[in-house]
């Protein structure tokens, strides 16, 4: 069974093809060749998510998962939320992002937040979805170098390090994205 991963980060493609069953081959947005940009126009992140499937069932006809992100801020209203990639503009810059949140959060003392990643399915005629969170809270300053996006201000509960000093073995164990990707396996190999 040809199963789309809508993606074109052949790294995450590849790491979730070496843990589900062997007879589903998943395939990148290239694969099917869908080279434009699918939309994202709802204002969640689920819905996000389902609207990249459902996109990809309507017009390439397979059945299909995807992901979808956001850094979520108590006091912020749940703010970057659905809105995380494009926080301070089009341009996508994550320094201008972190930089944009540290601003609006000021010398606020809760700081807490969550990441929280939505994954949709669309299998033989129906839609699933699988959610995972990482809560921590926002530092007052970026620290480490690894990972991307809001990594370096993220702190993760019961760390002292934030997401960006943490080798990537270590922060997919505990992270948003891992806890999604984990439940997606388990229901494919169930
Ligand atoms: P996407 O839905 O995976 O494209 O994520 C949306 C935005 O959330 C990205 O552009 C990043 O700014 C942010 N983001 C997603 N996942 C992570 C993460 O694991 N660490 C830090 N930032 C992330």
């Amino acid at each position: 069974m040809k199963l789309v991963f809508a993606t074109n980060n052949l790294n995450k493609l590849k790491e979730v093809q070496a843990l589900i069953p062997s007879e589903i081959e998943l395939l990148s947005l290239s694969d099917i060749g869908c080279n434009e940009d699918i939309p994202e126009t709802s204002p969640t992140i689920e819905g996000n998510a389902k609207q990249k499937v459902q996109y990809i069932k309507q017009l390439y006809g397979y059945d299909c998962f995807a992901d979808d992100t956001g850094l979520e801020v108590d006091v912020l209203n749940g703010a970057p939320g659905v809105y995380s990639a494009r926080y301070a503009g089009e341009e996508k810059n994550a320094h201008a992002n972190m930089d944009k949140l540290l601003n609006n959060l000021g010398s606020n003392t809760n700081r807490d937040a969550q990441f929280k990643t939505v994954i949709a399915l669309e299998l033989n005629g129906k839609l699933e979805t699988f959610t995972g969170i990482c809560t921590g809270t926002i530092t007052v300053m970026k620290t480490g170098d690894q990972g991307f996006g809001y990594d370096p201000i993220f702190l993760p509960e019961g760390y002292s390090k934030t997401f960006a000093e943490l080798p990537l073995n270590e922060k997919n164990k505990i992270s948003h994205r891992g806890k999604a990707v984990k439940q997606l396996i388990d229901f494919l190999n169930h």
